[in-house]
């Protein structure tokens, strides 16, 4: 494995992204600059060896992590990603966007994730749950209801949940709902928390639309990733009449003018594992995709997705980043000359995690809300945060980006100064 230098980043990689977003807010920051350094460096990162028993009796060892980037504004908040892409680099990247993320949103945390370098798809259910309980054993150290709380990200999932808060539990000899979000309802889990990050794609799309002077009923929309994220987010713009004209899964690109049919699509995905194979709509090569005919782009699969030449044929007038960092830098640079208006992932995919700080409080109180509650509650938060970035944007002539991560790195770094150094 290559030295991990913190301010020497791998060019063009998710963490070298960051670094430079942190550069261009820093002439914003006024006398806060002073501690912007707290921004490149995180607190804390912990790299595990997970060795399980497969179930052909072999010993394996997987890598994992867990990064807690910021903890200035409260305890550790990020996901948890089994990806076989999985690095340190990658992990430190993600956490720092969820320092910038809880902050941009203002709810109580500093920013964590966590991740194991596996393909899931190629372990069994049982291998699956010894893995994640061996990496919840060895991350305890770090996390804990007022230290750092997990939840789910890319092929996690609310039963993964269970699982850390399990054995989480039984190594304290006690409950411990609140170590984790997006748990089984069942659990101490929150009801809306499965759609809540869709629904807030959808909902900051439909305010940013609606800024922009573009009626999301007839809007062309296409969507890259029809997991969690994206295939809620493509229900609720379908359901809000935008025709879903193009999706994109790790299987397949697809086209339909007319629209692609969103539940039947869901359930295909359900049988058959991706959305190749999928009957009612054209099946057109990965790259087509980029280019198709569409007023809003929504990628919501991985990071770096959205490059140079892809960000060259987007037709969309308005790119909604439903996934974290999928646009890099110089595709960033690209759509803001093309006069395309990016919603920035820290606002765009909040959902999840104010809807995981519900789920935090409920669990403190074991006092559970109903969904309307919930749902009325994130658009509430989501939308006040995203208005309040939309000002700022105008007042100080700077994208949606720049002015979200402005009023972000402002209150963590307020906080950083108030609490002061210790020693
Ligand atoms: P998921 O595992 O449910 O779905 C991922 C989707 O991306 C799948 O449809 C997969 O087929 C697709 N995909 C993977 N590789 C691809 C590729 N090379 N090309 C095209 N499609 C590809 O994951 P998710 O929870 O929906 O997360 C998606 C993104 O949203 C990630 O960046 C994640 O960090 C971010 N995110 C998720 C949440 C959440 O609550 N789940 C919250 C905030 C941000």
């Amino acid at each position: 494995m290559p030295a991990l230098s913190y301010l020497n980043p791998t060019p063009g990689s998710p963490w070298d992204t960051y670094l430079a977003q942190v550069d261009q807010v820093t002439p914003h920051l006024g006398k806060l600059a002073r501690w912007v350094e707290t921004l490149k460096h995180p607190k804390r990162a912990l790299i595990v060896d997970i060795p399980i028993e497969m179930d052909n009796g072999d010993v394996a060892h997987f890598e994992g992590y867990r990064v807690q980037h910021n903890l200035s504004r409260g305890p550790g908040k990020g996901g948890v990603r089994y990806h076989p892409a999985v690095t340190l680099e990658e992990v430190l990247a993600l956490s720092a966007w969820m320092t910038i993320k809880n902050a941009a949103v203002n709810i109580p945390y500093g920013g964590a994730k966590g991740g194991i370098r596996v393909d899931p798809k190629l372990l069994s259910l049982n291998e699956l749950e010894k893995l994640t309980r061996r990496y919840t054993s060895e991350i305890s150290i770090i996390i804990g209801p007022t230290k750092d709380i997990p939840a789910p990200d890319v092929n996690t999932n609310p039963q993964t949940m269970a699982w850390m808060m399990d054995t989480f539990s039984a190594l304290q000899g006690g409950t411990v709902t609140g170590v984790v979000t997006g748990k089984p309802v069942e659990l101490g889990g929150s009801l809306g928390r499965v759609r809540a990050t869709g629904r807030g794609v959808y909902l900051t799309a439909r305010e940013a639309a609606k800024t922009m002077g573009m009626p999301l009923e007839g809007a062309k929309v296409a969507v890259q990733g029809f997991g969690n994220v994206g295939s809620i987010a493509a229900e609720l713009m379908a359901q809000a009449h935008a025709v879903v004209v193009a999706v994109q899964d790790h299987s397949g690109s697809l086209a339909n003018p007319a629209g692609i049919n969103i539940p039947t699509l869901i359930q295909h995905v359900r049988s058959c594992g991706g959305i190749a194979g999928f009957t009612e709509a054209e099946a057109i090569d990965e790259e087509s995709f980029w280019g198709v005919d569409c007023d809003i782009m929504i990628p919501a699969a991985l990071e770096g997705q959205v490059d140079g030449p892809r960000a060259q044929r987007i037709k969309a007038r308005l790119l909604v980043e439903g996934a974290n960092g999928p646009v890099n830098r110089e595709a960033d640079q690209i759509l803001l000359e093309r006069g395309i208006t990016v919603v920035p992932d820290v606002i765009a995919n909040a959902g999840g995690v104010v809807v995981s700080y519900f789920e935090w409080v409920q669990d403190f109180s074991s006092f559970f809300w109903s969904e309307d509650e919930i749902n009325l509650r994130l658009e509430s938060i989501q939308l006040g945060a995203f208005r309040d970035i939309q000002q700022r944007a105008l007042a100080l002539s700077v994208p949606l980006r720049t002015a979200a991560y402005v009023i972000a790195c402002q209150r963590v770094l307020q906080a950083r100064e108030v609490r002061g150094l210790y020693p």
